[in-house]
């Protein structure tokens, strides 16, 4: 695999292989789990996981969609954490949605969320650019509340001209509006997703500012893989994380973090091959002990 995982030049069939990270309504994607699942086969790709924030609401959808279209369904989850003040995203792959210390985990992160929004709701009345909380509560739906939802009804009331202006003037890290959110250390949200029984990629590292030694406190932890192919990173941030990811002898992915039709990444714009997926599924710790899963998750 060269940089150019996932796209044509990479040598495989055009629009083949599996998108690694992509969110849904059950998060802040924009498209139902089925609707993803659709697309997904639309653009003629092998399989797809799907990885919403901090919860794992979506699979019996999208892994029925996917059973319906010949889809392979890949389980995952994007864990948030914080290091260093840093916002640190990991993708969780193949974990038992019933291990009880991930369920604690997101249903924190949800009652974490809520109480972020809050904050960021009123500093955005305070700078003038209020909106309706319930209005927010109503676009995330059941969903765990992120940025996204607020800059949806900001845009909805015309405070904002569209998402990346709402992100730009107010929601992104270190803007007037900016609240963080408190979450695991990244080492620890690692074990975490290990313990669950899954393998941990480290999320669009391009995108994030890594503090100091994180990386390798990550790697000593167990991380099995780095997302080096994302949207949000040019060809050189990609060769760079990728030689980084095999001097560590981790397994390098590509994958869209599809959000939906509002965002111009399309489903499919980075993906991963079938033998890198292998790769990383082999990283899986298969633990002695029963876990608590139900039949049908241990057939993903
Ligand atoms: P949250 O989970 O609330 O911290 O929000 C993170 C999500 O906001 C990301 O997954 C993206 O979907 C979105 N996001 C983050 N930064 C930006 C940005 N600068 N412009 C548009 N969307 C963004
Ligand atoms: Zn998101
Ligand atoms: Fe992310
Ligand atoms: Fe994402």
């Amino acid at each position: 695999m060269t940089s150019s995982e996932g796209t044509p030049e990479g040598g495989r069939r055009a629009g083949g292989g599996y998108d690694l990270h992509v969110h849904s309504t059950c998060s802040d994607g924009t498209c139902a789990p089925a609707a993803v699942v659709a697309l997904a086969a639309q653009a003629g790709l092998e399989g797809l996981a799907l990885t919403d924030h901090d919860t794992t609401e979506g699979w019996d959808e999208a892994a029925a969609a996917c059973a319906l279209a010949g889809l392979e369904f890949v389980p995952g989850i994007e864990l948030s954490a914080e290091d260093c003040g840093a916002s640190v995203h990991l993708l969780g792959y193949w974990v038992d949605r019933g291990h009880p210390g991930l369920l604690a985990e997101c249903r924190r992160l949800r009652t974490e969320r809520d109480r972020r929004a809050r904050v960021i709701l009123a500093r955005l009345e305070a700078l003038g650019v209020g909106v309706d909380e319930e209005r927010v509560r109503e676009i995330g739906g059941s969903a765990p509340l992120g940025r996204p939802h607020i800059a949806a009804a900001m845009v909805e009331a015309g405070a904002a001209a569209d998402l990346d202006d709402a992100f730009d003037r107010f929601l992104a890290d270190g803007a007037p509006a900016w609240e963080p959110k408190h979450a695991l250390g990244g080492t620890e949200a690692v074990r975490l997703l290990r313990d669950a029984g899954g393998v941990a990629v480290l999320a669009h590292p391009g995108c994030t500012r890594m503090p100091d030694g994180l990386f390798d406190r990550m790697v000593a932890a167990g991380l099995a893989g780095v997302e080096c192919g994302h949207p949000g990173h040019d060809p050189e941030i990609a060769a760079a994380w990728e030689l980084e990811t095999r001097r560590r002898e981790l397994v390098p992915t590509a994958a869209s973090d599809f959000h939906g039709t509002q965002k111009p990444v399309k489903i499919g714009a980075r993906t991963t091959t079938a033998a890198t997926l292998a790769r990383l599924r082999a990283r899986r710790q298969r633990p002695a002990a029963c876990r608590t899963s139900n039949r049908e998750d241990s057939s993903w």
